[in-house]
């Protein structure tokens, strides 16, 4: 049977298989960069193509940054052959294969029946099709990736694929609005050399794709030292460890990372975080700006330094949350009037955008803004030192617990700090840390607007593996 022309009763769309960019029988027409064997849902093709300039060329590192080597253990790693800062691109291919990322709703859901079976004998045939249309060496290469899908029914090539693909449906439906949503219309790219980069629950770098050159990008989240070993993150690195753990399991390996390595202490850690970004929500932002409120200019660059120093602790590069402190980092000297430092600090959300392509547009353009333009395209530039001179009456959007709760907690820390002695104040900072009671109601509320926020990051944004 020729799965190409064969209807399928199991799926509910005829899927074609293409390459991209097209081929030719004289090798030499072909694009210098390669092309991808595609498994695409009708219409993909067709919206991919017409992209304005499709296909330019796979961009390159300045210069080249990587080297793939044996890790410690077993398998292979990647590794920085110089410095990399962050935001820069470490490495892009055009993906071997792009493709369908599950078969059928029943996929996760029926294991081991005969059903399952003829699913996954299904799927293999197409796979089996867009392997055989790659050149030979590049068969080789696919055919020699790790497969952690060996006793779950998964056939070669899509134990292949299940292990080593990255989603970017997210992207994709950018360039394809209709595309249906639901897991089973999930689309999956497999690098040949990306494959070999390693998951760590800290990871330095996040692979991103970019339909204009079909390529796969891997870009620094921070800087990476020469030697260092390049890592990204497989599954939802904010999870606590046993769910990482359950998640991870699939690729066959244990994560040693350093959060893995001492699994109670990290997980108290991501506990409390999830408790300090109250500080990056705009309210508590607002509340600052106002001189009412009495509070200090380094106030809020205390509370930020707090976020910061728990963000590095548990390597939380690669979370909308680190994009929200870059981004409050960026208002804060904005509202203090330092030019220079908020010019870094919009420089700095911009790399971020520049690893996750696609991330809430509006929230980077105002960085761009800033880093092309003038400091006065932030709303917040300077206002501190204005409204110091020229108080402007109290917003009545501030709602007023917010206010009070502000002064509260200012004069309770005076009047206590007062009667303490300092090693008595250390210890409520710890406890502080750890998530008292005051503030958790109104961290239910903002967890609801951040889960919001979230998703539309995670939706603009998403190039994780998929199992
Ligand atoms: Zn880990």
């Amino acid at each position: 049977m020729d799965p190409v022309q064969q209807s399928s009763s199991t799926n509910p769309e005829q899927y074609r298989l293409t390459s991209l960019p097209a081929t030719y029988f004289d090798p030499a027409k072909n694009d210098p960069d390669g092309w991808t064997e595609c498994i695409l849902r009708p219409g993909m093709k067709e919206a991919l193509l017409a992209q304005p300039g499709f296909p330019i060329r796979v961009p390159r590192p300045s210069s080249p940054a990587h080297r793939i080597g044996p890790i410690d253990g077993a398998g292979l790693g990647m590794f920085a052959t110089r410095a990399i800062e962050a935001g820069d691109l470490i490495f892009a291919e055009r993906p071997l294969l792009l493709g369908p990322g599950a078969w059928t709703y029943v996929l996760e859901r029926d294991p081991g029946t005969d059903r399952m079976d003829m699913l996954f004998r299904e799927w293999e045939e197409y796979m089996k099709v867009a392997v055989d249309r790659m050149d030979p060496a590049k068969q080789a290469a696919y055919r020699a990736l790790s497969n952690a899908h060996l006793d779950d029914g998964s056939l070669p090539l899509v134990g292949i694929l299940r292990t080593n693909g990255f989603s970017v449906t997210g992207v994709l439906r950018k360039v394809v609005p209709d595309l249906p949503k639901g897991e089973i219309h999930e689309l999956t790219a497999i690098g040949e050399v990306l494959s070999r980069v390693n998951h760590s629950c800290r990871p330095n770098a996040h692979v991103r794709m970019d339909t204009h050159s079909l390529s796969l990008q891997l870009v620094a989240l921070r800087p990476i030292a020469s030697g260092e070993q390049v890592t990204v993150a497989y599954t939802d690195i904010l999870a606590p460890y046993t769910t990482r753990k359950r998640k991870l399991a699939p690729y066959g390996f244990t994560c040693s990372c350093l959060s893995c390595a001492d699994p109670v202490r990290s997980d108290r850690r991501r506990r409390t975080l999830a408790l300090a970004r109250r500080v990056l929500h705009r309210e508590d932002f607002t509340v600052w700006l106002h001189p009412a409120s009495g509070l200090s200019d380094e106030h809020m660059s205390g509370l930020l330094e707090e976020v910061r120093e728990k963000i590095e602790a548990e390597g939380l590069w690669d979370t909308p949350m680190y994009a929200e402190y870059l981004m409050r980092m960026r208002d804060m000297y904005a509202a203090l009037g330092k030019r220079e430092e908020l010019e870094k600090a919009a420089l700095r959300v911009l790399e971020y955008a520049s690893a996750h392509e696609g991330y809430i547009e509006p929230l980077v353009r105002k960085s761009a803004a800033i880093v092309h333009g003038h400091p006065g395209n932030c709303e917040f530039w300077d206002v501190r030192a204005k409204f110091r001179e020229n108080p402007p009456p109290v917003d009545e959007s501030l709602s007023e617990e917010e206010l009070e709760r502000m002064y509260k907690s200012k004069q309770d820390k005076e009047e206590s700090d007062e009667k303490k002695e300092p090693d008595e104040k250390q210890q409520d900072q710890v406890k502080t840390d750890e998530g008292q009671e005051e503030g958790i109601q109104k961290q239910e509320q903002d967890n609801a607007q951040q889960q919001n926020l979230e998703q539309e990051a995670k939706t603009a944004m998403e190039t994780t593996p998929t199992v």
